[in-house]
């Protein structure tokens, strides 16, 4: 039997591949990214580059042909030094393409996902201003017209929205059946109709975009309807089932990042003569965040090993997306406290990670909609 930390030599590879790109690539841009709210554009190829945008991509389609497992040993990696990083390419992997790979025909499959491993940066658009937590009240219209359907509404909230050149999106075919009319559509940035709006100002993952998606009179030829009309709300529920696992190691990875800094700065900062790390108060801190960080991990990566396993998850990656969002936000505000008065300043760098952990608990799901899927689980439906 392997221990859950255990990694296969492939794993370990990939993860030592990835830790080294942030090192070399990402840590230095962290800071200026945050200022500017955007991703540098010249990170973007090196995703690519790196195979980090088609991790569970098959080779046959020009991915990695990797696991689960793998893209949440990336997200933790990217997430140590930055969240807004992590979620690019969280996003791409978790909602994109594993939506694709799961519902889409095999033409949409050939037509779009060797695009998404090469340079083609995708989002999902479910959310809109009157429908969030109750994700199925959504508004937006789709209306069959000869071969092509006419989708009119707006999104809001789409990470990767000014990036993006592919879009799956969700619209209402049939209103009169509640939830069983919505349907899914692969729609391209640049279809008829089709336009990226306003991009929030946001508390954390400054450098993430998030932003409105407006659909005007917007044309989707009727090939790029994903999976059957009318599943789109079963398509949606099972793609954010594991993306929730992602959001999971992304809250680790951002837990683990300010513990790193919080723990070596225990051990330079000086008072009353020595450094703080020799308080038994500082040390117990230090070791109650390492071990609510391992606990986070375990939670992660048996939720993955699950997925990639075949065996249900449901359950798991709701725990896992609650209890790391908790983690993360406990842990980076520890860190902040450990830093003293330099801690609640911006030139050190753990207020970040507190900002950065607050969207554990809101996206993919609220806390509250994570506990009621537990609470439905664990008390068999009643
Ligand atoms: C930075 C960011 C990025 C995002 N990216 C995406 C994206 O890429 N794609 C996408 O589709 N969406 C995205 N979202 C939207 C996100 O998923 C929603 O914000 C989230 O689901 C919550 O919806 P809401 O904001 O409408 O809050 P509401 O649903 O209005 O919830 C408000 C409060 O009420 C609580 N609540 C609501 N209903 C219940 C209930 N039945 N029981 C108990 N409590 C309840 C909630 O837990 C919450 O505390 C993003 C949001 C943000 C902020």
């Amino acid at each position: 039997m392997n221990a859950l930390t255990q990694l296969s030599e492939e794993e370990r590879m990939f993860q030592e591949a990835v830790r080294d790109f942030a090192e070399t690539e990402v840590r230095p841009r962290v800071q200026a990214m945050e200022k500017a709210a955007q991703l540098d554009p010249a990170l973007i190829p090196k995703f690519f580059e790196l195979g980090l945008m088609g991790i569970e991509i098959p080779e046959a389609h020009g991915g990695a042909g990797g696991s689960l497992f793998m893209t949440v040993l990336a997200v933790e990696e990217l997430s140590a030094l930055d969240a807004s990083v992590a979620i690019f390419v969280d996003v791409q992997n978790t909602l994109v393409n594993a939506l694709l790979l799961k519902w889409a025909s095999d033409d949409i499959k050939q037509r779009y996902l060797p695009k998404l491993c090469a340079d083609l940066v995708g989002a999902y658009a479910l959310s809109e201003a009157g429908s969030g937590s109750d994700a199925f009240g959504l508004a937006t219209k789709a209306t069959k017209r000869g071969d092509t359907w006419i989708l009119d509404g707006r999104k809001l909230w789409i990470t990767n929205g000014a990036d993006a050149g592919f879009f799956v999106i969700f619209a209402n075919t049939d209103f009169a059946k509640g939830y069983k009319g919505i349907t899914a559509f692969a729609v391209e940035r640049g279809f008829k109709g089709f336009s990226v709006g306003k991009k929030e100002d946001k508390l954390g993952i400054r450098a993430s975009s998030t932003c409105e998606l407006i659909l005007e009179d917007c044309r989707v030829p009727k090939a790029n309807v994903l999976g059957e009309v009318g599943k789109g709300y079963k398509i949606a529920i099972e793609t954010l089932n594991e993306g929730r696992i992602g959001i999971g190691a992304q809250m680790l990875g951002v837990a683990r990042g300010a513990w790193e800094y919080a723990s070596k700065y225990a051990q330079e900062r000086k008072q009353f003569g020595k450094p703080i790390s020799d308080f038994q108060g500082i040390q117990f801190q230090i070791a109650q965040m390492a071990t609510e960080i391992e606990a986070a991990r375990l939670m992660v990566y048996n939720a993955a090993r699950m997925k990639d396993a075949g065996m249900n998850f449901v359950k798991e990656a709701a725990m896992t997306k609650l209890f790391c969002s908790q983690v993360a936000e406990r842990v980076t505000s520890l860190a902040i406290e450990i830093y003293g008065g330099y801690g609640f300043t911006r030139d050190y760098p753990v207020e970040k990670y507190w900002r950065d952990s607050k969207i554990g608990k809101i996206y993919e799901g609220t806390s509250n909609m994570q506990l009621a899927t537990i609470a439905k689980l664990v008390m068999g439906g009643k």
